[in-house]
């Protein structure tokens, strides 16, 4: 395990904002921060080249695009998140930046907390 710990139900949390996280913007979606959208980067035999894939969270679903669900078929389709990378570990990355963008703000930390998100002391890059 890395500096953080948090239950992956947050992952799915849709619940509205908790009063704490007033003044604090967290991303309902830890995985896309809100954007619907992820970066990966993928190697093939011409070289690495970066790809979106679609979040599974609501704001992902807009990116939601299958050539082949289309009147005109086409092979252009954006994958979801989880089909090429690990959800979870992007979530885990975007939550330590977020941590460590506003980890001098209680209000942040507590809100963190709120949903079950800690961070072990000492744990800085
Ligand atoms: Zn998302």
């Amino acid at each position: 395990m890395g500096p953080v710990t948090f239950d992956v139900e947050i992952l799915k949390d849709d619940r509205p904002d908790q009063p704490d996280e007033k003044n604090v913007e967290l991303p309902a979606c830890w995985i896309c921060n809100d954007t619907g959208m992820v970066m990966y980067r993928k190697k093939t035999d011409m070289g690495e080249y970066e790809y979106i894939a679609h979040c599974i969270c609501p704001a992902g679903t807009k990116y939601s695009y299958d050539g082949q669900q289309c009147k005109v078929k086409s092979s252009y389709y954006i994958p979801w998140v989880a089909e090429v990378a690990d959800p979870e570990m992007i979530a885990k990355d975007n939550i330590v930046d977020f941590y460590e963008r506003h980890k001098n703000d209680e209000h942040v930390v507590k809100a963190l907390e709120a949903r079950g998100i800690k961070f072990k002391k000492g744990a800085e890059k």
